[in-house]
């Protein structure tokens, strides 16, 4: 079964100075303005509009840059997204549906 979590994370893009910003947020999709969520396929998608793509197809813009959409580094998006697993609840159910992403994704980079 898949699961989602909803998409928790410091923007990914260190070719903008973003990666040294540690100030984690919710991500919407430019598309709809709906939330984004990363699932245990290690794909991320849009709970409003229902579409989704593979973790590694997404880019990014944030308030430093808000109307340039680049790609992360994978490296940076699995960092910034490994800093919010202690964010969670130890007990929590997305704390370890989160850890069980970061394995996959990590499986990925090779
Ligand atoms: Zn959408
Ligand atoms: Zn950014």
């Amino acid at each position: 079964m898949v699961q989602k979590i909803d998409l928790y994370m410091s923007c990914p893009v260190s070719r903008t100075g973003c990666i040294k910003y540690e100030n984690p947020g919710y991500w919407e999709h430019a598309d709809c303005g709906g939330r984004m969520y990363i699932d245990t396929d290690t794909d991320m998608g849009c709970y409003r509009c229902n579409y989704w793509s593979n973790w590694k197809n997404w880019s990014f813009a944030c308030s430093r840059h808000p109307l340039r959409y680049e790609h992360m580094d994978d490296r940076d998006f699995l960092k910034n997204l490994g800093l919010t697993v202690n964010l969670y609840p130890a007990n929590s159910n997305d704390k370890a549906v989160l850890k069980k992403i970061l394995e996959k994704l990590v499986v990925s980079l090779f």
